[in-house]
């Protein structure tokens, strides 16, 4: 047997060194990049097989085999995918060539603290096999060559590997690891089960591993051990929820999989299904939670947005997938596009993820849109009309990106059975979204421009005319006097001082409705807002409030009047107030108070100068 000695790119030998000689800080990654390059040679064979069957060779089962050798100290993964051929060997595994690890490679310092942390975040596909292993010994054979062309490649990644041919009856790749003394402990069967658990489980194809069997010692005295049966088991599910047909999957699987994502213990209140198709491919399953997270008002907090790459877990809390006005909601994005060994810094530039934010903000609007319009009203109610919308008549944008959404579920939690109490979980649960989760929504605002309408619309208040957080700008429009001409509202913060402010008795009088903004959030967030559907925002704390026609003209004129007969008196009150107030003036927004503060228009008003006061500013 002739073997052939190749030196590794460069580019390669500067990873291995650092693979090798960098504290790492997640070594048990080496095995779900070695599942998943087992994972997508099958996959390539599917592909391949589709115009020529021959290449399965009589065996079309797929799947991953793990298995491990203490005696050998090796681990070993064995596929039968698509296999490599002697070039192909010596040029994917000698050369970088794909951009993520290049790009990874042109990332790094030389500080070795640093560039450790770096290749935790972005994995480095096969070469991390040499963070546990001294050697590693690659056999492979492509579907279709026959048996003779196997090939053995060997490395113990220090600059060089070696090549020969050698027989392989067997199909596919077998890799083996020759692990490195300190990591002896993945010789251990539930330790590599677990990791497979943990990274892999949701590979479409079996990973199994030969069972193991407690056995009694033979001689008296001596200790027992786990001996293997010689039976292989699957160890992961093999299949992920978000990749089976939304009729596959049950109301109880869907609210399972988000208990188990969002360790939360109740059900969530709604959640959307959908593969979107186009220039960006990728599978969303998105949950709304019935209950805020205790730090939900902690802007740092991240979405439980779980990023999987072709069904591989990549990462945790991805923020770059949905805005930060979203962050409660949990769930998994499957990207058909993204590379294996995307990292944070990648996700925040690259234009797929962009799409993928954009697709699910979309996503979570229409779904909220959805319990807003089943959401009873107290008028409708009363009137025993239940299934309209709360008068938000206007059609949602048409979404920008031209992508299709096809086998869309998009389910509303109710698992109870039976039908009424389905029906009045269903009138109740905008109300009760938005009473945990309104005042982030509001956020969206100030933070997503192309969605402020749809957002705008979404938000509930109270008013004079409702105490409870049910009236919409749509609902305030349509009872507009005819010839009112702005949104009116005041922020407070709370119900009550909202409600007992003097500056409402002129409209509490003239039988116009003003909003009570109450939450925290409220004034920054409806200065984003200049306008509603054409009809201007209004604050009656500030300014002239001008009422137009719906103010007598006697009304003006007498305000006119006292005007001049007071002008002495508010002279000597402007003087007694010089340091406290700026202006002193009659008004006619007073009914029953004698004098109200006011906030000229276009300063802060008097309740964000508090909160920016107790903010310490
Ligand atoms: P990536 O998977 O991102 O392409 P890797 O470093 O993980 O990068 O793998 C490099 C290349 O080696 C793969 O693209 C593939 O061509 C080849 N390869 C690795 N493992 C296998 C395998 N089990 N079967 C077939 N080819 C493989
Ligand atoms: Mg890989």
């Amino acid at each position: 047997m002739t073997t052939q000695k190749h030196s590794f790119q460069a580019e390669v030998s500067q990873l291995l060194h650092l693979v090798t000689h960098s504290l790492y800080s997640n070594p048990e990654i080496f095995l779900r990049e070695l599942i998943s390059n087992a994972a997508d040679a099958a996959d390539k064979l599917r592909f391949e097989a589709l115009n020529d069957n021959a290449l399965y060779e009589g065996d079309g089962d797929l799947r991953i085999r793990v298995s491990f050798d203490e005696a050998a100290k090796t681990i070993t993964i064995d596929d039968n995918g698509i296999g490599m051929s002697e070039q192909e060997a010596i040029d994917n595994l000698g050369t970088i060539a794909k951009s993520g690890t290049r790009d990874f490679v042109s990332r790094l310092t030389g500080d070795q603290k640093a560039d450790a942390q770096l290749i935790g975040q972005f994995g480095v596909g096969f070469y991390s096999g040499f963070i546990v292993a001294e050697t590693i010994a690659v056999e492979s054979r492509r579907a279709g060559m026959p048996a003779s062309e196997g090939v053995r490649w060997v490395s113990n990644g220090t600059g060089e590997f070696e090549v020969s041919t050698i027989d392989k009856p067997q199909r596919g790749t077998r890799i083996t690891l020759h692990l490195r003394d300190d990591a002896d402990d993945f010789l251990n069967g539930w330790k590599l089960k677990s990791i497979i658990n943990k990274y892999s489980d949701h590979i479409s194809l079996p990973v199994q591993m030969e069972q193991e069997e407690w056995k009694e010692a033979e001689e008296e005295g001596q200790p027992g051990g786990m001996v293997k049966t010689g039976e292989w088991e699957t160890v992961n599910q093999a299949s992920a929820l978000w990749t089976r047909s939304k009729k596959d999957i049950t109301e109880e699987q869907y609210i399972e999989f988000y208990k188990n994502l969002s360790h939360d213990f109740e059900a969530p209140l709604a959640w959307s299904h959908n593969r979107v198709e186009g220039s960006t491919e990728y599978t969303q399953l998105l949950y709304l939670p019935a209950k805020a997270p205790f730090d939900l008002f902690n802007r740092d907090k991240k979405p439980g947005l779980k990023l999987y790459v072709k069904r591989v877990f990549i990462m945790n809390e991805a923020d770059a997938l949905l805005p930060s006005y979203l962050r409660f909601v949990s769930g998994v994005v499957d990207s058909a596009d993204l590379p294996l060994n995307v990292s944070r810094e990648i996700l925040q530039e690259s234009r797929d993820v962009r799409a993928i934010r954009e697709g699910n903000t979309r996503r979570i609007l229409g779904l909220l849109e959805d319990l807003a319009s089943k959401q009873r009203t107290d008028a409708q109610s009363q009137e025993g009309k239940i299934d309209i919308g709360t008068g938000d008549s206007t059609p949602a944008p048409e979404p920008v990106e031209s992508d299709s959404i096809t086998d869309v579920v998009d389910k509303n939690a109710t698992p109870a059975a039976d039908a009424a109490a389905t029906f009045a979980d269903e009138a109740t649960q905008y109300a009760r979204f938005y009473a945990e989760f309104g005042a982030v929504l509001k956020e969206g605002l100030g933070e997503d421009f192309t969605n402020r309408e749809r957002i705008a619309k979404l938000l509930r208040f109270a008013s004079t005319r409702s105490d409870t957080l049910s009236v919409s700008f749509a609902d305030y429009q349509s009872r507009m006097k005819e010839s009112q001409k702005a949104i009116y509202y005041i922020t407070a913060d709370s119900l009550s001082a909202a409600k007992g402010s003097p500056q409402l008795e002129l409209f509490r009088q003239k039988g116009i409705e003003v909003l009570f903004l109450t939450d925290r959030v409220d004034e920054w967030a409806i200065s984003h807002l200049d306008e509603f559907n054409g009809t201007p925002l209004q604050s009656i704390a500030k300014g002239a409030v001008d009422l137009g026609d719906l103010q007598d003209e006697e009304e003006r004129k007498a305000a006119e009047e006292a005007a001049e007969t007071f002008k002495p008196v508010l002279e000597r009150l402007k003087q007694a107030l010089a340091d406290k107030a700026e202006d002193v003036c009659v008004t006619t927004r007073l009914v029953d108070s004698p004098a109200c503060l006011v906030v000229k228009d276009g300063q802060i008003s008097n309740q964000l100068a508090r909160l920016l006061k107790q903010a310490g500013q």
